[in-house]
């Protein structure tokens, strides 16, 4: 009897040689024979941006089914801060698989979800009394923040701003301001949530933080009324809309008119979170201190993991059995969010954030200086963007926007479009890239713009 040949075991993580190398065309064969079984077995709705199929990844790399090494400006959607396999998750998640997978915690506790509610409790800005309810994923986590609002006020109304993506269920449907690709054909949407205009400091005229809010302000006075209203639900500096930093104090002006009015103020911090924008959380560059804060994505190293962490009273209205799920605060995420918060302070993952802010700054700026097609550089830390625009007109330009992301994918360049018009070109590189292979994806970028 013949034994076949094992293959070698495939590993991803800070091991995997930190270099861009392509072996075939984008996609390769491989990748290309693989997408058609997605296409035969998976349902459109669920669309891929690069049908590139990953074998491993870790450090700034993602290596294809071809032997292609992709550069990887996305973090899978700003999750991987700490790295794609960091061996710390890697060893943490081994040792938990190997102990027990699950219980349910709400049947039978673990000390693991009491120790990452601990970490928030502490981590998050304010120094309150605080509770926490783990959940799986971020849309999931906005849906119990706002339950809890509910539960805790006695109110219905919810006010979402424009360009705010909070999910794809419901309830974060109907907070989503956009239609196409996220609500088209989905409705009836969840009732009594309303939207308040945005500061978008390229889009509207220059108005002041202060001022900006005061015209959502009215907009929720005259519209709802406060005493109507349980939550307003913000993005600190909002993600799928277009990475739009809103003007100084515009988050501040609103916090202080939500408090006044015993409004819950929930921070959607589930794409800011955890280092990526040169903080712990984003809340804290305006010295913001929600009562309710969403986290989720690099919560937990690539594990599906989300929280609600905020004051004590409200998170503690909801009656036993109110919140919770069967999967929620699984013991395996739980054991991969300890190391991997760990790892955003042992590595120093804040301060690396806003090194990375430095370079893709300087870079993206000295860009604009000779192209007017980029129109306005903004963001922090590691989650920064150029918006593209005609510059005759100012319009959008998602066509070229498209362009462009299209020959960077083409040449090993991972990267993400966003925003309401399809026109922003977002940079979320894991904390983790070197600045090497963080400058060769920025030339590549510089190549697909000069192409396009
Ligand atoms: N809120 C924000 C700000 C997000 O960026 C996202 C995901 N892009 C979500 C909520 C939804 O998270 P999930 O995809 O884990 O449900």
């Amino acid at each position: 009897m013949t034994i076949a040949p094992t293959a070698p075991p495939v590993t991803g993580g800070p091991s995997l040689p930190q270099r861009r190398e392509l072996v075939t065309e984008i996609p390769g064969p491989r990748s290309r024979e693989l997408h058609a079984r997605k296409t035969a077995a998976v349902a459109d709705g669920v669309g891929v941006t690069l049908p590139v199929y990953v074998e491993a990844a870790g450090g700034g790399i993602l290596r294809d089914i071809d032997g292609n090494s992709l550069i990887d400006f996305g973090s899978g959607i700003a999750v991987t801060g700490v790295g794609n396999s960091a061996p710390a998750v890697v060893e943490a998640v081994s040792a938990q698989v190997a102990a027990f997978t699950h219980t349910c915690f709400t049947i039978t506790g673990y000390e693991g979800y009491v120790a990452v509610a601990e970490k928030l409790n502490e981590l998050t800005p304010g120094d309150f009394d605080k509770r926490t309810a783990l959940f799986n994923s971020g849309a999931e986590a906005v849906e119990n923040a706002v339950k809890i609002a509910r539960h805790h006020t006695g109110r219905q109304a919810v006010v979402a701003f424009d360009h705010a993506y909070h999910g794809r269920t419901n309830l974060t449907m109907a907070l989503t301001a956009k239609a196409m690709p996220y609500k088209s054909g989905f409705g009836p949407f969840a009732p009594e949530v309303y939207r308040a205009p945005l500061s978008y400091p390229f889009r509207d005229g220059g108005l002041s933080g202060e001022a900006a809010a005061a015209r959502a302000i009215s907009v929720i006075e005259k519209q709802i009324g406060a005493a109507n209203l349980a939550a307003i639900i913000i993005e600190p500096i909002q993600g799928e809309g277009g990475f739009i930093v809103p003007a100084e104090g515009f988050l501040p002006a609103l916090q202080r008119w939500a408090r006044a009015n015993d409004v819950v103020f929930i921070a959607d911090e589930v794409q800011t979170g955890f280092a990526r924008t040169g903080a712990f959380f984003a809340s804290e560059h305006e010295g913001i201190e929600p009562d309710l804060i969403v986290t989720a994505k690099g919560i937990a190293g690539g594990l599906p993991l989300s929280a609600v962490t905020g004051r004590a009273d409200i998170m503690n209205s909801a009656h036993a059995g109110g919140l919770g799920g069967t999967y929620t605060g699984n013991p395996i995420a739980c054991a991969a969010a300890l190391a991997t918060i760990e790892s955003y302070r042992s590595e120093n993952l804040v301060e690396r954030a806003r090194e990375l802010e430095t370079l893709f700054r300087g870079r993206l700026n000295a860009l604009r200086v000779n192209d007017r097609r980029i129109g306005d550089v903004r963001g922090r830390g590691a989650m920064m963007a150029i918006e593209l625009v005609d510059p005759a007109t100012g319009e959008p330009d998602a066509a070229l926007t498209g362009r462009v992301a299209a020959a960077a994918h083409a040449a090993g360049l991972v990267l993400l479009t966003c925003g309401t018009y399809g026109n922003v070109i977002r940079f979320l590189p894991p904390l983790a890239i070197s600045d090497e292979l963080a400058l060769e994806g920025l030339d590549v970028l510089r190549d697909a713009l000069a192409a396009s």
